[in-house]
């Protein structure tokens, strides 16, 4: 999956998320990026989210349009990754066993990244500049 958040020069938000669905999956498996709130959401009164990995947990967590509630609600956009990979963590004992990362953006041009195994990285365009940041994971 690519996950792809924006804050344009007047404030606007936009995203998208492009997959091709988890190696081997089933025929007819629909993942989570093609579900709106789950791999992919946006408010533009607030920010937006992407996720990529298991989608199954993601769908489960519904977890997007989690992290936007949770930066409506006050938290920063690492702190709303970090709780939604938290809810998958600490209902799955199973979790160690497959990947779940977040990206996320809030009106501000605050950005936030988490995942559950350590790897994931993010790259942040601002002024001209890439930046490669590697996020922080729930498993060392
Ligand atoms: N999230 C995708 C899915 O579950 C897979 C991926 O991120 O590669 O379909």
């Amino acid at each position: 999956t690519i996950g792809m958040l924006g804050l344009d020069k007047e404030g606007n938000i936009s995203g998208a998320c492009t997959t091709s669905g988890l190696a081997y999956k089933m025929k007819g498996r629909v993942g989570d990026s093609p579900v709106i709130g789950s791999g992919l959401f946006i408010d533009n009164a607030i920010g937006g989210a992407a996720a990529t990995g298991m989608g199954e947990e993601v769908i489960k967590t519904v977890g997007s349009f989690l992290i936007v509630e949770l930066m409506r609600n006050g938290m920063s956009p690492q702190e709303a990754c970090e709780e939604a990979v938290r809810r998958i963590v600490t209902t799955n004992p199973n979790h160690t066993n497959f990947q779940v990362a977040y990206i996320a953006i809030n009106k501000a041009g605050e950005t936030g990244c988490y995942c559950i195994h350590p790897g994931f990285k993010m790259m942040k365009y601002a002024n001209g500049e890439n930046t490669p940041i590697t996020a922080g994971s729930h498993l060392k």
